[in-house]
């Protein structure tokens, strides 16, 4: 049996995307005491990923990058007494309140009065869905893509199709002609562009992305690596060959509530339990991500300061 430390906090925020670090923040300055674990060295969740403009209309009154979004984030939840915990992972949610951590320093037992599920939201894959043909490399999701290209300065493809249309997807085929790349084009099964009007304006008119409505990939091929994908049109219900040697798929987004999963009873989540942010539901902006968890950090302490710590 590995040893365990243990510790403990008012609130718990696991998290520490443009939620959990305005919901640590604002816990903080009103006075609980507050550990905001997250299991990424660099705080800030998917905004340092996002290189582009776009951030901070409604909370800055400026159009800013994602990085230096969670910069000044970052530097407010600096300013307040929150403890943040960099590459510390929750592993598990007890009933009892206490949350399981594993960071380079060992396993960490933290007991809680509060605990916010800041975990963001995962991204549907290709496999989701009913595609046939081999398995090679080369296929990404919008956000791995995004990670790859801009943490990681990896140059992963050339010949790019997307598979969905959503605010990602878009990002990215703007993001992909800016590197001097092709995107061959973009399928979507609907009858129209997913996405917020901006995204749609900014990056597939201006850069002029071939759009293929009405569409869906059904097979890939290649091994070991992409070489094409058939594209079906429901339209004509014809068949499509398209050489490519990356598919990215923007297929949408579900919030991560993995570490609530076996803590619901009658329908309901222990009322210590608190979402905000992706994993709450998709938020198309930061700003009302970093404002909802602002919103519930100070409800959470104000509710921790006056009705006591009893569990
Ligand atoms: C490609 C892209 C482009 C975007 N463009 C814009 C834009 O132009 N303008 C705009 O305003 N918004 C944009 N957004 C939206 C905005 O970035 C998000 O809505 C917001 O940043 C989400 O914040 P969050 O805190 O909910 O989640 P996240 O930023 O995902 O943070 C969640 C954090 O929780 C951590 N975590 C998860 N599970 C655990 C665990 N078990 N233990 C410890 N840590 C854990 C994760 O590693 C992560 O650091 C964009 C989003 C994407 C993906």
């Amino acid at each position: 049996m590995p040893d365990i430390s243990i510790r403990s906090t008012d609130i718990l925020v696991i998290g520490c995307g443009a939620a959990g670090m305005s919901a640590a923040a604002a816990a903080a300055v009103s006075g609980a005491s507050v550990i905001v674990a997250d299991d990424r060295m660099v705080p800030g969740g998917i905004l340092p990923q996002c290189v582009h403009k776009g951030f901070g209309l409604a909370r800055y009154n400026a159009e800013i990058t994602g990085p230096e979004y969670a910069e000044r984030e970052y530097l407010n939840l600096c300013g307040s007494s929150a403890v943040y915990m960099p590459g510390c992972r929750v592993l598990s949610l007890s009933a009892d309140r206490t949350a399981l951590i594993s960071s380079e320093q060992g396993l960490l037992k933290l007991g809680f009065y509060e605990c916010i599920l800041a975990t963001g939201c995962t991204e549907r894959s290709l496999w989701s869905l009913p595609v046939s043909g081999t398995r090679p490399e080369g296929i990404y999701t919008a956000g791995e893509a995004q990670e790859l290209i801009e943490l990681g300065g990896y140059d992963i493809g050339s010949r790019i199709f997307i598979l969905g249309s959503g605010d990602i997807g878009q990002i990215m085929a703007r993001r992909f002609v800016q590197l001097g790349k092709t995107v061959i084009g973009m399928a979507e099964l609907r009858d129209r562009l997913g996405g917020m009007k901006r995204n749609q304006d900014e990056c597939i008119k201006a850069y002029d992305i071939p759009v293929m409505l009405n569409s869906t990939v059904t097979e890939v091929h290649g091994f070991p690596h992409l070489t094409g994908v058939t594209l079906h049109h429901f339209d004509s219900g014809t068949d499509e060959s398209i050489e490519c040697d990356t598919l990215i798929s923007a297929l949408g987004l579900d919030p991560d509530r993995s570490l609530a999963e076996g803590l619901m009873t009658a329908d309901s989540y222990p009322d210590w339990l608190h979402f905000c942010g992706n994993a709450d539901f998709v938020h198309e902006i930061a700003d009302s991500a970093s404002a909802q968890g602002e919103k519930l950090g100070k409800s959470l302490a104000e509710r921790v300061m006056q009705n006591g710590k009893e569990v």
